[in-house]
């Protein structure tokens, strides 16, 4: 077991010294886990191939599953990517810094294990001041998954980080909770029109304002498990986010959604198990169960994505048997919400009128 340093750092204001220390280990082939505007990720230096493996080693992480590649300014990108499209450039200029990754063609310089052995390479840059400061110390790409345990609910606070990693990685930025709280949205841009590998961060309505038509990988939008051969994206074929309890999602119109999730409770409560519900504000309070949380308001549905790791975490304390979850409107961030309560449920779903 590794002793795990948690230094904290001041999120607007970064302290030099933590920076520099926290990048003196990543260049040295240790992994220090981060807070970013989305999720805290999990640094290895990119182009250090032993350095990444233990990072896939320390998240338990299929090798097939490769992580997202960060850099500090676009210029990164040239290192990486063996072509950058003119509609690339207008994407990067756009929304970088901030959750949108890019899939392009990779050059021979990142190691295969990096990429998992594929064509492309995927890359961001972040946009939180920590994030930021980390990269441009190490002065090398940095490779970041999320910064948990394969399949868990991603961290959105370091102790989330800490409660999966601790003994298992070199350090850990503190730098309070995330803001966006989903992951970024991975973009493939080596096709025509682009295709959302998976919703995140940066809406699919963002991303059509600025250039027209996108497509969406049938993985996003699908209620069912697809054949893994048709996964595009490597994270798409693995379960994710599932918290320790059975996560059943519901969903529909919301009066019908609230009278299916009543009635499922009372099956569980005569089968004696222990049920939460995840709801939202306008329909927490008609819920009777062993625990409701509100997810947020149905009104802005962004507001719900900085809640949604933090509390399915939250029922594994209270040890729920069953989750039953409403499903919330798909637009804007709700997309990246419903694809993440959708994989949390194994594709558990059930659809009332
Ligand atoms: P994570 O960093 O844990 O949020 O996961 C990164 C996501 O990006 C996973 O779903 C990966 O499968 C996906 N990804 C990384 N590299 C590529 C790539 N070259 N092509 C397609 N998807 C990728
Ligand atoms: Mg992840």
């Amino acid at each position: 077991m590794k002793q795990t340093e948690v230094y904290k750092v001041n999120p607007d204001n970064p302290e030099s010294d933590r920076i520099e220390a926290a990048a003196a280990i990543i260049k040295a082939g240790g992994l220090v886990a981060f807070p970013t505007e989305t999720v805290y990720g999990l640094g290895a230096d990119a182009l250090n191939a032993d350095a990444v493996l233990a990072m896939f080693a320390a998240k338990k992480r299929p090798l097939d599953n490769p992580p997202i590649v960060h850099v500090s300014d676009a210029a990164g990108v040239y290192k990486l990517a063996e072509e950058v499209s003119s509609k690339a450039q207008l994407l990067m200029k756009q929304f970088w810094p901030g959750p949108l990754t890019l899939v392009f063609k990779r050059s021979a310089n990142v190691p295969e294990v990096t990429t998992a052995g594929l064509g492309t390479v995927a890359v961001r840059m972040p946009r939180h001041k920590v994030a930021l400061a980390l990269i441009q110390a190490c002065g090398c790409p940095v490779a970041a998954p999320s910064a948990n345990l394969a399949g868990k609910p991603s961290p959105t606070t370091a102790q989330h980080v800490f409660d999966d990693l601790n003994g298992h990685i070199d350090a850990i930025l503190d730098g309070g909770p995330t803001c966006i709280g989903v992951e970024s949205t991975v973009l493939d841009v080596t096709v025509e029109p682009p295709m959302v590998l998976r919703p995140g961060g940066t809406s699919v309505e963002a991303l059509q304002k600025a250039i027209g038509d996108v497509q969406l990988h049938p993985f996003i939008t699908t209620q069912k498990e697809l054949n893994s051969e048709k996964a595009r994206s490597p994270g798409m074929k693995y379960r994710h986010y599932a918290p320790k309890a059975q996560l059943i999602l519901v969903e529909g119109m919301v009066t019908a959604v609230m009278g299916k999730i009543k009635e499922l409770i009372s099956a569980c409560w005569m089968a004696d198990k222990r049920v939460g519900v995840l709801a939202t504000d306008e329909t927490a309070w008609a819920y009777e169960a062993d625990v409701v949380k509100s997810l947020g308001s149905r009104r802005n549905v962004d507001t719900m994505a900085p809640n949604l790791f933090r509390l399915l975490r939250e029922f594994d304390e209270e040890n729920i048997d069953f989750i039953l979850a409403e499903g919330v409107p798909t637009e804007g961030l709700g997309l990246a919400v419903m694809n993440r309560l959708r994989k949390a449920s194994g594709y558990n779903i059930i659809r009332v009128p």
